[in-house]
């Protein structure tokens, strides 16, 4: 079911669980900021989840709410995961599903990272 993206933080959503280790996730990239994951249901040969540390429903509460320092570390790590695997010269897609429209069901920002084969025009 999408989520209201200005619903309340929810400590039970399973990206917070992940976050603290109650359930595995095969983990890629860690910081201080960021983690990140393979999806478990993968949409492209390349398929991996990036989530902020920090409690954040969704893009919009991330981006009005988060401090400098969250953002940009948060961004970095994005662009650190990519390139880590290698995805820069052929290329790679980033979505963040914010909100019931655009079908976010998991209530915890996460940036998707698609790539490993030609994804073709943007999907609206
Ligand atoms: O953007 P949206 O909220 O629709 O995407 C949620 C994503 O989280 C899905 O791609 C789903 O496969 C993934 N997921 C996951 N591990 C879980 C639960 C969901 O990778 N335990």
């Amino acid at each position: 079911m999408p989520i209201d993206a200005t619903q309340p933080y929810d400590d039970a959503n399973i990206f917070a669980r992940i976050l603290r280790g109650e359930i595995p996730a095969r983990t890629v990239y860690e910081d201080a900021h960021a983690l990140a994951f393979h999806d478990i249901n993968p949409q492209a040969p390349h398929h991996v989840l990036v989530i902020p540390k920090g409690r954040y429903v969704s893009w919009d509460d991330f981006s009005s709410r988060a401090n400098d320092a969250e953002i940009a570390g948060f961004v970095r790590a994005v662009g650190a995961v990519a390139r880590a695997a290698g995805l820069v010269e052929s290329g790679y897609r980033l979505l963040a599903n914010t909100g019931r429209d655009a079908h976010q069901e998991v209530p915890h920002l996460h940036v998707h990272i698609f790539a490993g084969r030609p994804l073709g025009p943007m999907l609206a």
